[in-house]
């Protein structure tokens, strides 16, 4: 198991470069390696599961607890840090760790929003295949959203073109 899953392999890979976040006994996180916006960061249990329901001990609430912690630390990073993310970005282009992560590092190096300090941030989970989900390993969304991006219920209602009027 530990050699298949990317998101194992990802917390000793991004650890010995630096690359984590935010830490806590039980979770930790990155920026994502298919970012759909800049910051876009995931949120991932150090317990190999699927389902919610699997976790033990402590991890449900320190996975929880990681979230407002990554915003915050994303935020430093917008301050203190800009050009971390797209150094990131430009990592992807010459090493990506899935053959998508090109394409989307490249869109996110030319978004107008790439050194757009967040304000406020949505988080939410892919459960399922269907749903979305592509890793096994249970991870959690974290998209920052900027004052002069879209709110998440306009890029909604654009998805969906559902007409605004
Ligand atoms: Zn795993």
């Amino acid at each position: 198991m530990k050699q298949k899953c990317l998101f194992c392999n990802s917390y000793i890979k991004s650890k010995r470069q630096g690359l984590i976040i935010f830490e806590n006994t039980n979770a930790y996180s990155i920026l994502n390696y298919k970012p759909s916006v800049p910051g876009h960061s995931l949120v991932i249990p150090k317990q190999h599961v699927t389902n919610l329901k699997n976790l033990t001990g402590n991890t449900l609430e320190d996975l929880i607890q990681a979230i407002p912690e990554t915003f915050d630390k994303l935020l430093a990073i917008f301050d203190f840090k800009p050009e971390l993310i797209p150094d990131y970005y430009k990592s992807l282009i010459y090493e990506p760790p899935e053959s998508e992560s090109k394409e989307f590092a490249q869109f996110m190096l030319e978004h107008p929003l790439l050194y757009n300090r967040p304000i406020s941030y949505n988080w939410g989970m892919n459960y399922g295949y269907k749903a979305g989900q592509r890793e096994r390993h249970l991870h959690i969304h974290l998209f920052p959203r900027s004052e002069s991006g879209l709110g998440i219920a306009t890029a909604m209602r654009k998805l969906l073109q559902i007409d605004d009027k």
